[in-house]
């Protein structure tokens, strides 16, 4: 069994709500969105089997103790076979924790692999950055499902100057009744920063849907360090 692969290797989580731990990152090609903010190399890959993935990772695991492996992406969903039989393979020689980084729009996907994740971060993605149609019922599903499952997860929203409130609002509605999910506002890392002022108006709209101890911002920490 093989996975097109970016690229695998050990850094600190970024992002959301185990950030700061030391984490092996494993990042699947390929995707079946077009953000406009992308920036991952699609093209890049390489065609890596499983024996030799279980082989980088005990590698890695062995020079330092990982809190987690972080399937990420592109869209780590689309190879939920390889994944699956990656960590049951992993389970066995490790103690490392599962977490999946995913765009959060294939709850069709979820639900094949929730039961051998440990952590769920997943995107709300806003029409605004969209190339293709909105996601909200895709959306919605998904989050049913990390609800049922009782899993630890996050949303995390994208935001950009261009992020509109309607569009905001409709995204904390998904939440609203959902209050183990937390919400990560994270300001897009680009040329084009957003300003402070429309970050904070943000918060302080999300807060009055779903209480301030449900929301965080927090920009991509790894980006600040200059790290992978
Ligand atoms: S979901 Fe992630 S990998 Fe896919 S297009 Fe959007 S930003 Fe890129």
């Amino acid at each position: 069994m093989k996975a097109p692969i970016n690229e695998i290797f050990s850094s600190i989580q970024g992002e959301g709500i185990l950030i700061g731990h030391r984490q092996i990152f494993l990042r699947f090609s390929g995707c079946d969105l077009n953000c406009e903010y992308c920036d991952t190399p699609h093209n890049n890959y390489t065609e890596i089997s499983l024996e030799e993935i279980v082989r980088l990772i005990l590698n890695l695991e062995t020079e330092i103790k990982h809190q987690a492996i972080s399937f990420t992406g592109g869209e780590p969903l689309l190879y939920n076979d390889f994944i699956k039989e990656l960590i049951l393979i992993l389970k066995q020689k490790t103690e490392l924790k599962f977490y999946l980084e995913t765009g959060g729009h294939r709850p069709d996907k979820l639900i094949d692999i929730i039961n051998y994740i440990d952590y769920v971060s997943f995107d709300l993605k806003l029409p605004s950055i969209l190339k293709s149609k909105d996601l909200w019922e895709e959306h919605k599903e998904f989050i049913k499902i990390i609800n049922n499952a009782n899993k630890a997860s996050y949303a995390k929203i994208v935001i950009e100057e261009k992020s509109t409130y309607e569009e905001i609002i409709k995204a904390c509605k998904l939440l609203e009744n959902y209050n183990n999910i937390e919400l990560v506002l994270q300001p897009v890392y680009s040329n084009y920063p957003c300003p402070l002022s429309h970050i904070l108006k943000i918060e302080k709209l999300c807060s009055e849907i779903l209480g301030r101890a449900r929301i965080r911002v927090i920009p991509q920490i790894h980006r600040i360090l200059g790290i992978r």
